[in-house]
């Protein structure tokens, strides 16, 4: 089957959702539930619409585009991704994967395919934790992740609650109807950029995601002793900031000597009580962020830390509080999916090559409902988070294109002459 992608329709959609921006282009922001957000959602759907798509949203406002199959007693397949951009972000991140699966689909339309299993377009709510902290809030909600009750009091930095938040929105139904059976979907491919380097540094198009790293986050609280920086003198001292260094370099050494390159612990914030030059810290609170794409492995470290931590704190004399903000498991592409993607790549002779995504994805909790893979095109300089994050429309467009062609087999159909 001959797929033409329309790049320069997909590059000019994606100029126009990165109009609905609360900083100055090419900064994008587009915060969830925001007013800029609201009106993207709208923009969307018109374009869902004019591709003929059945559109439909649920009481969080994850909408779903689908392209009614020939076989309407079949599970669905699934491809989508994000369309909320941090603050000062760029205009790829996500929207590649919600327009880019657009373009996938007319394309098909365009070819004349006629799909036997629906085929659906998933836009998700809040992939990123910006507004409430968590990030991934609609396919968490989806995949009976998280707990209708526990999402519904997270709040913003105004206070206001999500369930309020997302009711002001209109998204008014009740939160435990957004919880999807698994089995719901045949499969599900998120098209993404790679936001790392590799793919740029070895010039390969395509990236076949075989396991997405799990995300677990914590945060630590020390309490020491404050006092004066001159009156106290060193041999009495219980300095909460001594010990969190301290520690903050035992998470270093735990996550080089795991063994293996996908471990990844990282503490990115620190805030020191009272603040002051002349003040001798009596409380810290750091953040640790600790990845692996092998969930046993990551356990072993988290445990190496926890006693490593433990032990500094109590030579030390200062108190040691440990909350879990959140821990994921890892996510395992599907074999069948991944024989799809690899299938289409050879089927243009586009190279590609296996690869693991460090960060997560809508993907990660979808794997909990349906059989997943994910789909990276290379972002230059591995820049993402940024106005400066670039994907060139020939790389959109290959990455699309394999998608299509991905979307074909798995959903099944019959090809034109
Ligand atoms: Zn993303």
């Amino acid at each position: 089957m001959k797929i033409e992608i329309d790049h320069e329709k997909l590059n000019h959609e994606i100029d126009s959702l990165a109009s609905f921006s609360d900083s100055d282009p090419p900064a994008v922001t587009r915060v969830v539930f925001s007013e800029q957000d609201l009106k993207a959602r709208a923009w969307l759907k018109q374009r869902f619409a004019e591709a003929g798509l059945i559109v439909r949203e649920d009481a969080v406002g994850n909408t779903f585009a689908r392209w009614k199959g020939t076989n309407s007693g079949v599970p669905p397949i699934a491809t989508g991704s994000h369309i909320d951009a941090i603050p000062h972000a760029g205009k790829y991140d996500g929207v590649v994967g919600v327009l880019g699966g657009l373009e996938a689909i007319r394309a098909l339309q365009r070819a004349g395919f006629q799909p036997e299993r629906p085929i659906e377009l998933i836009m998700f709510t809040s992939e990123e934790p910006t507004r409430f902290g968590l990030g991934c809030l609609g396919s968490r909600l989806m995949s009976g992740t998280l707990p209708p009750a526990a999402a519904s009091a997270l709040t913003d930095s105004e206070g206001e609650t999500f369930d309020s938040v997302r009711q002001q929105a209109s998204f008014t139904g009740p939160l435990d109807s957004v919880r999807i059976a698994p089995g719901s979907y045949s499969a599900f491919v998120e098209l993404h950029i790679e936001q790392g380097p590799i793919l740029e540094q070895e010039k390969i198009p395509l990236g076949l995601v075989t396991n997405i790293a799990a995300p677990a986050s914590f945060q630590i609280t020390i309490d020491g002793e404050g006092g004066h920086a001159g009156g106290r003198l060193m041999p009495d001292r219980r300095d909460a900031l001594c010990a969190a260094s301290e520690m903050i370099l035992a998470i270093e050494r735990a996550a080089l000597g795991s063994g293996a390159a996908d471990t990844v612990g990282t503490v990115g914030i620190c805030q020191v009580h009272p603040g002051a030059v002349n003040s001798i810290p009596s409380r810290v609170q750091f953040s640790l962020d600790l990845r692996d794409t092998d969930p046993a492995r990551r356990d072993r470290v988290q445990a190496e830390i926890e006693a490593a931590i433990r032990e500094i704190a109590m030579r030390r004399g200062v108190s040691l509080a440990i909350d879990t903000v959140n821990s994921d498991p890892p996510a395992e592409s599907s074999p069948e999916i991944l024989a799809a993607l690899t299938a289409a790549c050879d089927a243009d002779a586009l190279p590609y090559r296996r690869m693991v995504s460090r960060a997560y994805h809508d993907s990660s909790f979808m794997s909990r409902i349906a059989p997943i893979a994910m789909l990276f095109i290379p972002c230059r300089g591995g820049v993402s988070h940024r106005p400066d994050e670039y994907s060139s429309p020939e790389e959109i467009a290959s990455g699309v294109k394999v998608l299509a062609r991905a979307l074909a087999t798995l959903a099944g159909g019959t090809e034109p002459n």
